[in-house]
């Protein structure tokens, strides 16, 4: 019997434990018989054709890396379906016939359009934002998080010193979680969600408050999906800076919080999540993303997930509010 062969790519935002993701998905597909091909740079390097088969060395010694080998991209023009036509024409004429897809929200966006189209194709949750319904933790964020909050941990250090009050805006997109969770895990005075509206004014009552109690810093933690972000936030206190009692400082984290290398969750998330991916095509059963629900391993329909709002436990968004005092 010819061998299966399946694809695997990586797209959207890079997060860390995608290469263990992929790592997983060609290896426990070499022990199901397949032949594994890794396509280059997501959706683009799908419609170029860009895509090889993988033996289990050429996964060697990325298990431990952040990023992802294959390289990801991003193409706004995969939302047509004659651009996906193209890409899924490259899969067949290599007799590719199932398709395990790394991303985001806007990946698996593009995954359940292709599974419309008739291809086998499962996802795997993964994405530093954890915007992704279907999962509780995406691949990525649990090691974004640990860095945020090691950069919060030292503002705090220089903070104390000087008695200063910092904005540090971390990543997320639209999605809360990161600075929610940076924020109680960092002890900061304040939080900035998306999904919580909050005016300027109440972040400065926060500091006043915080100068008031006899703090000797003051950490704000802002998302940077926020109507408010870190800058925006500085710029109105622009103004009042005598009425806060803190001097006033804006670091804004970026992209250093996707560079790191995957911690053990991760590592053993993506690991499980992309093992799952290949037992979910070998039964046959796609068009599902593969996430953690509740401490398990579950495959969910891609048309219950995709751009379905996930949004934030706001009962620990309280719990901040009350442990900042
Ligand atoms: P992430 O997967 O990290 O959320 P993006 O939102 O940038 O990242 O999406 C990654 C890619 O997924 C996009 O560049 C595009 O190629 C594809 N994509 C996003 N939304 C759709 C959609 N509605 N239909 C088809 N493809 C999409």
């Amino acid at each position: 019997m010819v061998p299966r062969k399946i694809a695997v790519l990586t797209s959207g935002g890079d997060a860390p434990g995608m290469n263990a993701a992929i790592r997983a998905v060609v290896r426990t597909g070499i022990d199901k018989g397949w032949e594994v091909f890794g396509v280059r740079n997501g959706y683009a390097g799908m419609c170029d054709g860009q895509m090889e088969p993988l033996g289990a060395r050429e996964v060697g010694n990325i298990l431990q890396r952040g990023g992802t080998f294959l390289g990801s991209a991003r193409l706004p023009e995969f939302k047509d379906p004659a651009v996906r036509a193209r890409g899924m024409a490259q899969l067949e004429a290599k007799g590719i016939d199932g398709l395990v897809v790394i991303g985001g929200n806007g990946s698996q966006s593009g995954a359940l359009a292709l599974s419309r189209m008739g291809l086998a194709v499962v996802g795997v949750a993964s994405t530093i934002d954890n915007d992704l319904a279907g999962s509780e933790m995406t691949i990525g964020v649990d090691t974004a998080l640990n860095i945020a909050l090691e950069a919060i941990d030292r503002l705090r250090v220089t903070a104390s010193s000087h008695k200063r009050a910092f904005l540090v805006e971390v990543m997320g997109r639209n999605c809360g979680y990161l600075a929610l969770m940076a924020g109680i895990a960092g002890g900061a005075d304040s939080v900035v969600v998306p999904e919580v509206e909050v005016a300027p004014e109440d972040i400065a009552r926060d500091l006043q408050g915080a100068w008031e109690r006899g703090k000797a810093h003051a950490l704000v933690v802002v998302a940077e999906g926020a109507r408010h972000n870190a800058v925006r936030l500085a710029q109105h206190f622009e103004q009042e800076k005598g009425r806060l009692g803190f001097d006033l400082r804006v670091t804004t984290l970026g992209h250093v919080q996707r560079g790191g290398a995957p911690g053990a969750f991760d590592r053993l998330l993506a690991t499980r999540l992309a093992a799952a991916a290949t037992d979910q095509l070998a039964r046959g059963e796609h068009g599902r993303l593969v996430g953690l629900m509740r401490g398990e391993i579950r495959a969910t329909p891609l048309d219950e997930v995709v751009g379905v709002p996930k949004g934030i436990d706001l009962g620990l968004l309280q719990l901040q509010k009350v442990l900042a005092q």
